[in-house]
């Protein structure tokens, strides 16, 4: 069991994910909504993270969208090494399907 501690890390680490997944594209990808598998080359899309600020909005990253369900919920092993099937699952049922 992964405490909530780690899940909530771990869902940090799907957060502007831009680098990790372009610069590694053979790199392995898994998506916490839909527990799918896939390479880092097979992300096309990225959403573009702004925050509000006293000046306007700032882009702080951009985080990658699952090439299989669409949601922007995916984890790159660059980020966390070991994606194991438990940890998404886990992720999901926090996530997804509390
Ligand atoms: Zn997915």
């Amino acid at each position: 069991m992964y405490s909530l501690i780690s899940l909530i890390t771990l869902h940090e680490s799907a957060k502007h994910n831009y680098d990790s997944i372009m610069l590694h594209p053979d790199s392995q990808c898994g998506c916490f909504c839909c527990l799918k598998k896939f390479k880092a080359s097979e992300v096309k899309e990225f959403t573009h993270d702004y925050v509000n600020t006293e000046v306007g909005k700032r882009l702080v990253g951009h985080t990658a969208i699952c090439p299989m369900c669409e949601i922007d919920s995916v984890l790159c092993s660059i980020d966390v090494p070991d994606l194991s099937y438990d940890m998404f699952k886990q992720m999901q049922d926090y996530w997804f399907n509390a």
